[in-house]
């Protein structure tokens, strides 16, 4: 049963379809506009059009089970029979979308983001007892699809030390139990998984376990050879590929050399080729030298310069990509509208297979292994990677350097700006956006398609911009803001104004479900030709007299939405970015604005997964940040939205933002970022929120009471703000209407109390 590994291979694919018929299938699906068989039809079609172009591009080995309905840790749950007992009761299918997205009465499972990627996957919830049980029909069924097309296929599943250590700990459970404690349980489900697959005739399976690239303690070290031993040493399996994407393996590397798996996949995109790779010979070394995770041409001659390092001391190597290309849009050839040069520098899904399988064939047909200097297979040609052909960023032009980045203390500030602005206590106001109504999504997509003149869609903006306006001031919001009519999105809309951004028009990638983002492509130097927000918040702030907020997207959070290029360190690419928001800064206070906020739901996004380099990053994107407000005067005050980042972990670079008013998620959480140790110093004026915008639920007026009460426990009143966890945008007007309503009438009767 030795079947090598074939040379050339992806460690998953994009899901969602080309054209995202995925997504659409499954929105029909849940409106109830097609049933169960239509959804079903369409999966199929795209899984078998995935392993057909895989095949047909002349990739080596073709993965399955890399399709989900919806995530696949999700998958990976049921796969093992981890289905919480409120869902159990539910038919199979719904049990599946329930865990994903809630039913009538049931809450989801929670949802969160996938190592440093902006991929969302469902949280899994473990308890100390619940027996797991093998599920395998959907790895079998994909297998044998594919069979039926003639491909065999590697089944992709996530490996067992990832699955529980993403995992929660029920509720109400024992105090003290962690998920991992249940690895060996766990384990055993896996190794009945081999044995299905083995049985079915499956060579090869790859279990992917990217936490491995991550800091891990001895006693999870432990568990990570005892689960690999075990697995290892069974006779009757598969061949076994362990997959470490996105880092280094460092301290792993060592625990798999030493147990009997039969394949190592190591990022050399991410990480370096490792000193110690000597330790993996006799096995097999799926070398990731395509990144996965950027839209860049491959530089072809680095890449075969990797391969010939880890030739050198291991015989059988495969050209792979560093992760999964789920990460990354289907086809460079479904954009028309890119620049050719820019495009020159691309690769999508496709195009990098295509590179791979270069690389693959090149040993073979350059036998001095010389590929980088032969022409490359299939016309990739090669291109270093992410290199700007505009001007190379110099010191100066790296946006802050050369910029003071510190205002005046905050107690300066913070008197300048109550003479200024002379709010009532416990201020409320909204996070930015407000429902983006299906009239005003038409209309985009009539200008957007040439059908709507620009001079009447500004029309129906600034009717939206009033509209929102108007309730504001009826329901007696204190600080009030424009509404966002104008943007698609948060990242894009900047991107179209700067200099230095493409944005693409079928980049989709899948964010979670079928939610799907197009990030936009930071190609070059970035510039601020003109002002982006100054006329739209103007002419907010012209409309009323209370004080209207500008809103800007933060550097880091536009930055860790896009693909950025890779010959410029990040913290100047940061910079660059916070240069441009900071001119936009001085331009929205020039033109009257008092108040500004700078978003940062990403801060905690691009936290490196290693903990020695997280300083480095924070120093950056707080210099960034800093880069971005510090030009504001002592009157002007500084919001930042921090939306539902993980706050805790980076409290202290939240401080460090030095932003008069900070933002953040809390009701959703039920509150839990008020218990964090280190809140109550937090000197700054501080909204955690008092209304969960994700559900179309009004909290009543009681409910918010409770909140800022639970708030003004924990901090000084005249620090408190009032607000949403986030913006409005996904809600509609009657309920925002109502659930602002008990908001404003919740901050009254606490002022009352002050
Ligand atoms: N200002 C943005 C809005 O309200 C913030 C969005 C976000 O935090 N993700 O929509
Ligand atoms: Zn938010």
């Amino acid at each position: 049963m030795q079947t090598p590994f074939p040379p050339s291979t992806v460690l998953g694919y994009p899901r969602i379809g080309p054209h995202r018929e995925l997504k659409k299938a499954l929105e029909s699906h849940w409106d109830g506009t097609i049933g169960a068989d239509e959804l079903a039809k369409t999966a199929r079609e795209l899984r078998e059009q995935t392993w057909l172009r895989l095949r047909d591009l002349g990739l080596g080995a073709v993965p399955s089970n890399t399709f989900s309905y919806y995530d696949q840790v999700l998958d990976t749950a049921v796969l093992l029979g981890a289905v919480p007992a409120r869902y159990r009761a539910l038919p199979p299918g719904d049990a599946y979308f329930a865990m994903a997205r809630g039913t009538q009465g049931v809450a989801p499972l929670r949802m969160t983001k996938w190592f440093d990627t902006n991929y969302h996957y469902i949280v899994p919830e473990i308890d100390a007892t619940s027996p797991f049980r093998l599920d395998a029909a959907k790895v079998l069924d994909e297998v044998r699809e594919a069979r039926e097309l003639g491909i065999e296929t590697r089944p992709v599943i996530v490996g067992p030390v990832t699955f529980l250590s993403l995992a929660q700990a029920a509720p109400g459970g024992p105090a003290g139990f962690a998920p991992l404690d249940r690895l060996g349980d766990v384990v055993a489900v896996y190794a009945e998984l081999l044995a299905a697959l083995h049985a079915e005739g499956v060579s090869w399976v790859q279990l992917d376990e990217p936490i491995l690239v991550t800091d891990l303690d001895a006693a999870v070290l432990a568990g990570v050879r005892a689960a690999y031993t075990r697995l290892g040493d069974r006779t009757a399996r598969p061949r076994l590929l362990v997959a470490a994407p996105f880092g280094e393996l460092g301290e792993a590397l060592p625990v798999l050399a030493s147990t009997a798996i039969d394949a190592v996949g190591l990022d050399l995109v991410r990480g370096r080729v490792p000193a110690d790779l000597g330790l993996l010979a006799g096995k097999t070394v799926v070398a990731g030298v395509v990144s996965g995770r950027d839209i860049w041409r491959t530089h072809l001659g680095s890449a075969a310069a990797t391969l010939r390092a880890v030739r050198a001391q291991i015989e059988h190597v495969v050209v792979a990509t560093s992760c999964s290309l789920q990460h990354v849009p289907y086809d460079l050839a479904l954009e028309d509208g890119l620049d050719d040069e820019l495009r020159e520098r691309l690769a999508f899904a496709e195009q990098k297979v295509a590179e791979i399988v270069s690389l693959a064939d090149a040993p073979a047909r350059a036998p001095q292994g010389a590929p980088e200097t032969s022409a490359p297979a299939r016309g990739v040609t090669e291109r270093s990677e992410g290199a700007p052909q505009g001007a190379p960023v110099t010191a100066d032009s790296a946006g802050g350097k050369a910029v003071p980045t510190a205002r005046s203390p905050y107690a300066v500030r913070a008197a300048a700006q109550a003479a200024h602005l002379r709010l009532p206590a416990l201020p409320v106001t909204t996070i930015g956006s407000f429902p983006q109504t299906p009239e005003l999504r038409a209309a985009r997509t009539g200008l957007v398609g040439g059908s709507l003149p620009a001079a009447d869609y500004d029309r129906r903006v600034r009717a939206e911009i009033e509209r929102a306006i108007r309730l504001q001031e009826r329901l007696g919001v204190d600080v009030l803001v424009h509404g966002e009519p104008e943007r698609n999105d948060m990242v894009q809309f900047f991107a179209e104004r700067l200099d230095g951004f493409a944005v693409t028009k079928h980049g989709w990638v899948q964010s979670y479900g079928s939610r799907c983002t197009r990030p936009p492509i930071l190609h070059g130097e970035v510039k601020r030709p003109a002002p982006m927000t100054v006329e739209l918040a103007a002419y907010a702030q012209s409309l009323t007299d209370k004080p209207v907020k500008g809103m800007l997207t933060g550097p880091v959070t536009i930055t860790a939405w896009s693909f950025v290029r890779r010959d410029v360190p990040l913290g100047d690419l940061l910079d660059q970015v916070g240069a441009a928001i900071r001119d936009e800064v001085a331009d929205l206070e020039a033109a009257g604005i008092g108040i500004i906020q700078v978003d940062e739901p990403a801060l905690r996004e691009l936290l490196p997964l290693r903990r020695a380099e997280q300083a480095e990053y924070l120093a950056w994107a707080v210099g960034a940040y800093r880069v971005a407000t510090s030009g504001a005067a002592d009157r002007t005050q500084i919001h930042t939205h921090l939306c539902y980042s993980n706050a805790a972990e980076v409290l202290d670079a939240i401080d460090a933002l030095d932003a008069d008013v900070t933002t953040i998620e809390s009701a959703r959480s039920h509150g839990t970022i008020l218990g964090v140790s280190g809140l109550p110093d937090f000197a700054r004026g501080l909204g955690p929120g008092v209304y969960d915008i994700h559900s179309p639920r009004v909290p009543g007026v009681e409910e918010v009471e409770k909140l800022i009460a639970a708030a003004l426990a924990v901090l000084p009143a005249d620090r408190v703000w009032v607000n949403p966890d986030c913006g409005l945008k996904t809600r509609t007007y009657p309920q925002v209407e109502a659930a602002l309503t008990h908001v404003v009438r919740a901050a009254a009767r606490q002022r009352l109390r002050l």
